[in-house]
């Protein structure tokens, strides 16, 4: 009798193994480290700093505008000031110059801007859908990112071992019709510019990802961290494939994390086990105001938003059964321990060693 009872006592959690939708333990929110990889945080936000802080954070500042050099320098002061201030709450990731890409020094001239941002405490470098989607060469041609003419800059960041973030191409969306719909349709209702669906000449998404692929094969040593599941959250295998093909190829969830909701979540859940060293928590926030500081009652909300949406993003990833997102109930994905811990911040510490030091609370043994 007792064996009997043993033996479907061991089915029962054989069965519930089998199944993949439990995880073993609760992993509780504040005790975890969390490395929020891509944000946009231009103000001096001390209350952010406090809510990171007290619930085991830190983020990675991204710097924008390639194509306004009148903001690199104020960006990357902004940035460097935010991590000194916030340590170890802040960190940052520099971008560089698009606009002299004519000029015969022009890789020498990154080269140097680059280096510079490294001695003041740069973890990594982005790139973003402006190349690709916008420049041009003189002939009005787009320069895509697997352009000659970044080769020395990739190769230089390569040597310096930082990742390169790369933003290309967008959402298939942009390449179709405006569908209401669409999670984001308002982005492009909003920003039209972006919407590139009918227009003449404009690089196809194939191309832009051709493009990518390029950079991961002519770059074996350059880790590439592609922003927004690599612009492909609408096709896993088409991700899966590049996964396989490119081991210096990774990728962020940011702005990402809703669209994995109308996915079935087995299939989701599979995705992020077999590629658990490849895939980085990240959100895409941003917060930066042209009439200079926000009002207190302002950041505080801000901070308490952010703290909300990183704690729904932990349900998701982390937690177990369902739970209510915006207005959707969604199955958790109940992913295993080991698998939270490299996507919230062990694999983003692999990349930039820079962020060993993020966090305050208990790291496990084998770091
Ligand atoms: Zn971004």
């Amino acid at each position: 009798m007792r064996s009997t009872i043993a033996a479907t006592v061991s089915l029962v959690v054989i069965a519930a193994a089998g199944a993949g939708c439990s995880n073993a333990e609760t992993l509780v929110f504040e005790e975890m480290r969390k490395i929020d990889v891509h944000v946009h945080f231009f103000d001096d936000l001390p209350e952010l700093a406090d809510m990171l802080r007290r619930n085991n954070m830190c983020v990675v500042n991204i710097c924008l505008y390639g194509t306004r050099p009148e903001f690199l320098e104020p960006g990357h002061i902004r940035a460097v000031y935010l991590q000194e201030t916030y340590a170890p709450q802040f960190f940052f990731a520099s971008t560089f110059d698009l606009t002299q890409r004519n000029e015969p020094d022009y890789a020498e001239q990154v080269i140097a801007w680059l280096d510079r941002t490294f001695e003041d405490g740069a973890l990594m470098v982005k790139l973003w859908k402006d190349a690709g989607m916008e420049i041009t060469t003189p002939d009005g041609e787009f320069i895509l990112p697997d352009d000659p003419i970044f080769d020395p800059i990739y190769s230089h960041i390569a040597r310096r071992g930082k990742p390169l973030m790369m933003h290309v191409a967008d959402p298939i969306e942009a390449w179709r019709p405006l569908d209401p719909n669409s999670f984001h349709y308002n982005y492009y209702r909003n920003n039209p510019e972006w919407h590139v669906y009918g227009r003449e000449g404009f690089p196809s998404h194939e191309e832009l990802m051709a493009a990518r692929d390029n950079v991961l094969a002519k770059h074996p040593d350059l880790v590439v961290l592609g922003a927004h599941f690599g612009s492909m959250t609408h096709d896993l295998d088409a991700l899966a494939e590049r996964f396989e093909r490119f081991p210096n190829f990774h990728v962020d969830v940011s702005a990402r994390t809703p669209l994995l909701f109308s996915k079935p979540t087995q299939e989701v859940r599979e995705f992020f086990i077999t590629y658990q060293d490849r895939i980085l928590y990240g959100t895409d926030a941003s917060k930066f105001s042209i009439l200079g500081q926000p009002p207190e009652e302002q950041r505080i909300a801000f901070a308490e938003n952010m703290e909300r949406s990183y704690r729904s993003d932990f349900q998701y990833y982390a937690g177990q059964g369902t739970a209510t997102f915006g207005r959707r109930e969604v199955e958790c994905l109940a992913l295993p321990r080991e698998v939270v811990e490299k996507f919230f911040y062990k694999n983003a510490q692999r990349l930039m060693p820079g962020l060993a030091t993020a966090g305050t609370g208990p790291q496990t043994a084998d770091e």
